[in-house]
């Protein structure tokens, strides 16, 4: 309970902005509870005893002279197991356990924990009595599904001598550990931590991104690559795709842990993911994909200071994950939603709007959230890494790239999926452009990758695009003087091209099989779609004629080949020996008829 001198009384309310006097014992950025209706806000401006807070959670009927309750703590999030398959709102709410205690409108000022109190977990201890530990040093661990073993760290800003070490079935609000710290205090440690979400989670150091995270995307994978703890960014206008692209990047990515965070696109699209999420099963177990993904849910129909707030409460859940050693994904559709939020906000606030009205402090903002992304050295004495990739999409009206959250989001990630609507509306998807998008790690991965696949798909991958290249240009021919002004090797490359394109670069998320592609198929199938281009092209010098050769059945193998199933991939090194024999054997018919 509060003192009566520290409850503050409301001045004013602008939406989801609140301005009250009397909280001179409160911080920038503390939460308040606003209101009898004790609706949570946050403190985002302090002068003097004067408060602006947003609150984030509908004002209507909330007037001046009502009380507001300081805290004296920042908005924060539990961490601790039962986050995994948990569906929240923006400010870490369950949104199952909402809907089922005030049906399906959250509301106002309904407090649930996070974390569910009841549940018992079996905690399986990892240290000894007597032993020394320091922060983050994991105690035990729980297997909160058949996917996620939760590894119960010691909290930042601890360490000392384990005095006591428990095992068996708790709840997160009992004492599994107690350490003696260094000045001789005993601290009881539960399963659970509290962190506030604007402030990144300690590590040891950074390194280099330089492992690939495959997504089963063959444009992404091929061309323009994620890493293990890498940034990447998504713009494009409404309908080219950056949601399906963020669903097959939750669903394929090769990633241990999903955090999913929709903010605020259209009511109905987060509806589908919260019904579609929880019935997709992870391709490698088969298991629900739940098993391994938090859902941060957003919808627009949400108060806007919420979505402010989404971004950070899932990139704070997403850091502990990290800390634990595990590789994390985390998906922010769309990113725009939270820099009009911040406008919004910063309007109330009567700041000195930057360009397009956004708050001066955007480009900051956005660079402080990707540079929480990383490969990082974790705290702890096992010498264990984990990493956290950021993918963003971007949704700026029109599809704009000169747009300020683009520009500010281009300053700072490391990989660009341009998509483009025309590609969009030839029905070519993923309608990512192959020629303008980039990936700075390309040259990072590189080694990993040719570990792992064999220098030929590095080659191939970069002739492949020099195809591309050439096609556009030779397109460009095409299309003042018309194709009679090719010459037949010149054709062959359109052909060629068109094959990279059709062939393996459109790729169907809705397809069973085609929806996801290991690197060794897509090694497979770019080397088939080449190798035609190379036979073909010396079939060519040897004089063969080039509409026998671009009328080869055996062409038709080579487009199904991303029909093939991931069991049965070695069929399509031997559709590409079917490719040279059907070309050699257009030749020795050519020498005979000749
Ligand atoms: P955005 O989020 O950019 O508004 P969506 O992700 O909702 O766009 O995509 C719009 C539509 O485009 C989808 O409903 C789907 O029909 C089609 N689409 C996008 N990407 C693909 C893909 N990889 N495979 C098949 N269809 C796609």
């Amino acid at each position: 309970m509060n003192r009566a001198e520290d409850v503050g009384r409301i001045l004013k309310v602008s939406g989801p902005l609140v301005v009250a006097e009397g909280m001179g014992t409160s911080r920038m950025y503390d939460v308040v509870k606003v209101s009898e209706k004790r609706l949570i806000g946050e403190i985002i401006g302090l002068e003097g005893k004067r408060a602006s807070i947003q609150v984030y959670e509908d004002t209507g009927g909330i007037g001046p002279g009502e009380p507001v309750y300081p805290t004296h703590d920042p908005l924060s999030v539990e961490l601790g197991p039962g986050l995994v398959a948990a569906i929240y709102d923006g400010i870490q709410r369950p949104l199952s356990d909402i809907a089922a205690r005030t049906g399906s409108f959250i509301s106002r000022g309904v407090e649930i924990p996070a974390l569910p109190r009841e549940r018992r977990w079996n905690f399986v201890p990892q240290v000894k009595k007597g032993q020394k530990v320091t922060v983050g040093d994991i105690l035990g661990t729980v297997s909160e599904t058949v996917l996620i073993e939760h590894r119960i760290m010691v909290p930042p800003d601890l360490s000392g001598e384990i005095v006591e070490i428990k095992k068996g079935m708790f709840t997160v609000e009992d004492t599994v550990a107690v350490i003696k710290d260094k000045d001789g205090k005993k601290v009881n440690l539960t399963m659970m931590q509290r962190w506030p979400v604007r402030r990144p989670r300690p590590y040891k150091r950074k390194h280099a991104p330089y492992e690939i995270l495959s997504t089963g995307q063959r444009v992404i994978d091929t061309f323009y690559p994620l890493c293990k703890g890498g940034t990447a960014c998504v713009p494009g206008p409404f309908g080219s795709g950056k949601t399906v692209i963020q669903h097959q990047l939750a669903k394929w990515a090769d990633a241990e842990v999903i955090i999913y965070v929709g903010c605020g696109e259209r009511g109905n699209e987060m509806t589908d993911v919260l019904i579609e999420f929880p019935e997709l099963a992870d391709p490698k177990s088969g298991e629900p994909l739940m098993k391994r993904t938090v859902l941060i849910a957003n919808t627009s129909n949400m108060p806007v200071a919420a979505r402010e707030a989404s971004v950070y409460t899932g990139i704070t859940i997403a850091e502990y994950f990290r800390d634990m050693g595990y590789s994390v994904a985390l998906m922010a559709d769309s990113t725009s939603r939270w820099a009009e939020a911040m406008r919004e906000i910063s309007g109330r606030l009567e700041e000195m709007p930057g360009e397009e009205g956004y708050p001066a402090y955007l480009s900051a903002r956005i660079a402080e959230f990707y540079e929480r992304a990383g490969l990082v050295e974790c705290l702890g004495s096992d010498d264990r890494r984990g990493a956290l990739s950021v993918i963003g999409a971007v949704s700026p009206p029109g599809g704009d790239l000169s747009d300020p959250v683009v520009q500010a989001t281009l300053r700072v990630v490391k990989v660009f999926w341009s998509l483009e609507a025309n590609l969009a509306y030839a029905r070519h998807f993923p309608a990512i452009s192959w020629l303008r998008s980039y990936s700075l790690y390309t040259p990072s991965v590189a080694e990993s990758v040719r570990e792992t696949l064999g220098a030929k798909f590095l080659e191939d991958s970069k002739e492949a695009m020099r195809l591309l290249q050439e096609e556009d240009e030779l397109a460009e021919i095409v299309r003042l003087i018309g194709i009679d002004a090719l010459s037949p090797k010149e054709r062959l490359i359109m052909e060629a091209a068109r094959s990279i394109r059709e062939d393996f670069l459109h790729q169907n998320a809705f397809h069973e099989i085609d929806t996801y592609a290991s690197l060794d198929k897509q090694a497979k199938m770019l080397s088939a779609v080449l190798r035609y281009y190379r036979e073909a092209r010396k079939a060519l010098d040897a004089g063969a004629d080039l509409d026998d050769l671009i009328e080869l059945p055996v062409r038709e193998k080579i487009a199904r080949t991303r029909y093939i199933p991931e069991g049965d991939r070695e069929r399509i090194p031997k559709i590409e020996e079917e490719v040279v024999e059907a070309i050699s054997s257009l030749k020795r018919k050519e020498e005979v008829t000749s």
